[in-house]
């Protein structure tokens, strides 16, 4: 049977009604209360999910800190969590297909690249970390003789994972391998508009032999379950992606409440820096094109700024064009798909007004710009390129978090690197060129916590991903990831 066979018999699989799951129970929210969960792809009904509440939600909570404090998790040998996380990702690996597909349904991302970045991904991320639990040591301090200064890593208590909709298993993975490898007991809450595979991967962690109340999930409206988390008494870590504005919230309860700590990863305005020395422009342009509209643009890190060198500008923007307008933009579950739906209606919404706006500050739409497909009843939109944008235009400033991509062009390096850090972002960025010097000099000077060099997209979990200014702060991926989840103790022993 073909991949494609398998999907299609896969694509209007019915889905059970979801409910909440605290400790090691699945069940309806105390309410009863659900909410209706739509496919972007042709605005159907999938099914429902229980809408979480405060009550629920300290329910959660309050299985969480049983689990750590009676350390049916933390307290058992590393090797044995570490079996537990591998027959958790193998568990995933046997249903890889099956969690794409419900993850597509729900969110709209192109299949063939769903299954890379999100079940593909996730399990690798999964299995990095279970490798490394019982790789990690603590240290011994520089002292002198008379003393002997330890320092232990301890896990924290009940960390708070609040995940967005565009890579749901990718970045749940990102905060549930480090969490729980370092013995936390963890809340997720899933976004509102793409928990179900979430849910699934949660529930593939409790077969897999992650105790009950080590990993609950909570679903529901963030301005409800999501504020719970982050005013609660009793959370230690918010673990959070998503936009600035709900970034600044969680600061916000954790500077009312007890002051838990809050990782951030935000959005993005990231630029992509075309010098008119690069090896080979078409590649350039082609890659470019890939490094903002795939996801119909839902990506953090994606490249929504290019600047490209004066003297190159016309016939980059022409290979671009001609890239952007071959992207095929349609059904999810084809994999022939590059570029999949927009999450849901009120993004789609934004992203046109985005546009709007951008031709009223002067901005020239270069390609695209339009919705499409309305007749699916899904939510599409052709790849975007506004031409003729400057530094206060909001089109420069503001994440669309959609397929829109807007150009500038640059005299030289130094005003590269002016522009390129004219935002109040720092997640990624690109450069261009086939100079080394000057690609070394721009990942030094770019603020961005990523910079892509000769290529945009693709890290690994085997590096560190996180933005600087108000991208956020805090790493996901690689070991680094590790600090976000444990106490530093020392002891200091007078021999
Ligand atoms: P969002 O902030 O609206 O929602 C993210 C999560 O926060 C959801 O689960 C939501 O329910 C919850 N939430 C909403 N209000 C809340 C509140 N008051 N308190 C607590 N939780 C609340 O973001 P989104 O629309 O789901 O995702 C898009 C955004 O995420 C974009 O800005 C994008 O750049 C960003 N993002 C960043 C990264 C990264 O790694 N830096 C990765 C993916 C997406």
């Amino acid at each position: 049977m073909s991949d494609q066979t398998k999907i299609d018999a896969l694509r209007h699989a019915p889905l059970s009604p979801r409910g909440l799951l605290i400790d090691g129970q699945t069940g309806p929210a105390e309410s009863g209360k659900t909410d209706t969960v739509i496919s972007p792809i042709d605005g159907s009904i999938l099914t429902t999910t229980a809408a979480g509440t405060a009550g629920d939600t300290e329910r959660a909570i309050a299985s969480a800190r049983r689990a750590f404090e009676d350390k049916r998790w933390r307290g058992m040998p590393p090797a044995a969590r570490k079996k537990i996380m591998l027959r958790w990702a193998d568990l995933m690996e046997a249903e890889m297909l099956a969690l794409a597909v419900m993850g597509v349904r729900n969110n709209g991302t192109e299949i063939g690249m769903a299954l890379k970045a999100e079940p593909g991904s996730a399990i690798a991320t999964i299995r990095y970390y279970a490798e490394a639990i019982d790789k990690v040591y603590g240290e011994i301090a520089p002292t002198s003789d008379d003393v002997l200064g330890l320092i232990h890593r301890e896990a924290i208590g009940v960390v708070a994972a609040i995940i967005p909709w565009n890579f749901p298993l990718m970045i749940g993975a990102w905060k549930l391998g480090p969490a729980l490898a370092m013995g936390n007991s963890v809340v997720l809450k899933p976004s509102e508009t793409a928990a179900l595979s979430l849910i699934r991967m949660a529930e593939l962690a409790l077969e897999a032999g992650i105790p009950p109340g080590v990993l609950n999930v909570v679903t529901g409206a963030g301005k409800i379950v999501g504020e719970a988390l982050s005013t609660s008494m009793d959370v230690d870590v918010i673990a959070f992606t998503g936009s600035g504005a709900t970034g600044r919230r969680l600061l916000q309860a954790s500077a009312a409440s007890n002051m838990k700590r809050c990782y951030l990863e935000l959005g993005g305005k990231s630029a992509n820096v075309v010098f008119a020395d690069a090896k080979n422009l078409a590649e350039a342009a082609a890659v470019s094109a890939a490094g903002i509209f795939r996801n119909s643009g839902q990506v953090c890190v994606a490249g929504s700024r290019l600047l490209v060198e004066h003297s190159i500008h016309d016939e980059f923007v022409a290979e671009l064009s001609k890239a952007a307008a071959a992207i095929k933009v349609g059904d999810p579950l084809d994999l022939t798909t590059q570029a999949g739906a927009i999450n849901n209606q009120t993004q789609l919404d934004q992203n046109l007004a985005y546009v709007e706006t951008a031709q009223a500050e002067g901005g020239t739409v270069a390609q695209g710009g339009k919705r499409i497909l309305q007749e699916t009843g899904g939510y599409y939109m052709e790849p975007t390129i506004i031409t003729g944008a400057t530094p206060e235009h909001t089109i420069i400033q503001k994440e669309v978090f959609g397929p829109v991509l807007a150009v500038s062009s640059f005299a030289d390096e130094a005003d590269a690197i002016t522009q390129a850090n004219a935002t109040d972002y720092g997640l990624a960025g690109g450069v261009w060129t086939a100079d080394l010097s000057r690609a070394h000099r721009m990942v030094r000077e770019l603020r961005t916590g990523v910079v892509h060099v000769n290529t945009y997209g693709g890290p690994d979990v085997t590096v560190p991903m996180g933005g600087v200014k108000q991208s956020g702060n805090g790493h996901d991926k690689s070991l680094h990831a590790f600090e976000k989840y444990v106490d530093l103790k020392t002891a200091w022993i007078k021999l």
